[in-house]
């Protein structure tokens, strides 16, 4: 099997280089969207990668995406303007009916209509999901939506969003994960009409927003699934989310080694290069050597879930060992360029607060731990 994608990786590096630092800086410093890299990425068809080649996709698996993803975050780019283009559909073709996904997947795949607005968090709620508020109630043939959902990234760049909201109240279920429904709302028809999205400026770029709901109708036959069985099919989600995710830290983290080896050479100071110093070249192997094994942990995530085995555990420890290899190659990447690290023409301040995020989304550090303790090792459940 060829693992490393070759092919496909230097397609995505070939895409890239014609979006250079300047690009994003630019982008950065006005918080706009990358629309124009979006639309070479989606033409070239990366962001069909998932999508099964009867929908049109080109019926890749989660390991050629997660290729996709690293190449992007390797050459300084984000792909969290689109990422979520590639894997929110999954709920639909896991989950979805006959109907449904011949409705959406081939727009989907062709780049006609975007899918990467998902409804999960909520203001009150945070980490808890079983505890989100916003309510969907069946009224004839279709529910009505009250509630506000906040964090919900790229939903002013798309034309679907992907909603999780509470049709059976909390203390009337039978098991704690029920009662939650996935449904696919139509935002170009929903803005104005019971729904308003409020962006929210944060330190990177990131088209992220708060999203209110105030009695929107959604057609029933947007329900996926079946109603109250919401919360198993996100989750099921997230493994493919945890692992492209790991894998855009694990590009990250190769960007700044890279930049800051070859600033280490290049560098000198009382006359010899500064790499010459093992307090200057140790951090730099360090990162190295954290990176590779994360990467090791995202491949093997990525072959559990192509082979259709439980991947949450390697899901879970790729996405956390590469957060953390991402942030730690961030730090190490500002101390080696000592003040030129906080400079923006360097691109190395705009990275280090963008490597940031993934300590928190799409889900904090403290909750894979717990979920290792709890799941993998037995341990009581601690919340
Ligand atoms: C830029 C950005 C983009 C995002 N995009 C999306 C999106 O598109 N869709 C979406 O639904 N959400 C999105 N999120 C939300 C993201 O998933 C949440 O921020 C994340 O899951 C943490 O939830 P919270 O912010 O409510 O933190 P909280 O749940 O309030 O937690 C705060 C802190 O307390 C810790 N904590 C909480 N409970 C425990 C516990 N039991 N044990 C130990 N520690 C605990 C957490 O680890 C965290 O560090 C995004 C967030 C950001 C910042």
């Amino acid at each position: 099997m060829d693992d490393r994608h070759d092919d496909i990786r230097q397609s995505v590096r070939a895409l890239c280089a014609g979006y250079p630092g300047e690009y994003w800086r630019a982008l950065d410093r006005e918080r706009a969207y990358p629309a124009e890299f979006v639309r070479a990425l989606t033409e070239a068809g990366f962001l069909g990668a998932l999508i099964p080649e009867e929908y049109g996709g080109s019926g890749l698996g989660i390991g050629a995406a997660a290729a996709i993803l690293e190449e992007i975050h390797k050459s300084g780019g984000n792909g969290a303007a689109c990422h979520a283009q590639m894997y929110i559909m999954g709920t639909i073709l896991r989950h979805g009916s006959a109907q449904q996904k011949s409705r959406w997947l081939p727009a989907i795949a062709r780049g006609e209509l975007c899918l990467q607005a998902f409804g999960v968090t909520e203001p009150t709620s945070g980490t808890d999901t079983l505890s989100l508020r916003t309510t969907a109630v069946r009224d004839g043939d279709r529910y009505v939506i009250n509630g506000q959902k906040v964090w919900t990234s790229r939903a002013e760049h798309s034309d679907l969003m992907l909603l999780l909201a509470r049709t059976t109240p909390k203390d009337q279920v039978k098991r704690r994960g029920d009662g939650l429904s996935v449904f696919v709302v139509d935002m170009r028809a929903a803005l104005g009409h019971g729904m308003t999205i409020r962006p929210i400026r944060t330190m990177m770029n990131h088209a992220t927003t708060e999203v209110f709901f105030d009695d929107l109708a959604v057609p029933a036959e947007n329900l996926i699934g079946e109603e109250g069985k919401g919360f198993r099919y996100v989750l099921d989600g997230m493994n493919a989310e945890r692992i492209l995710i790991a894998a855009e830290c694990v590009g990250d983290a190769r960007w700044f080694i890279e930049k800051a080896t070859a600033y280490a050479k290049e560098r000198r100071v009382f006359d010899r290069s500064i790499g010459q110093n093992q307090g200057v070249q140790f951090p730099i192997a360090r990162a190295y050597a954290a990176t590779e094994a994360a990467d090791l942990m995202v491949k093997r995530a990525a072959a559990r879930f192509e082979a259709g085995e439980p991947a949450g555990p390697d899901a879970n420890m790729a996405k956390l060992l590469a957060a953390d290899a991402s942030w730690q190659a961030a730090d190490m990447c500002v101390q080696v360029h000592g003040g030129f690290g906080f400079a923006e023409e360097y691109d190395i301040e705009r990275k280090f607060r963008e490597a940031r995020l993934y300590q928190v989304a799409p889900i904090s550090t403290n909750l894979i731990l717990a979920y290792i303790a709890e799941h993998v090792l037995g341990l009581p459940r601690s919340y």
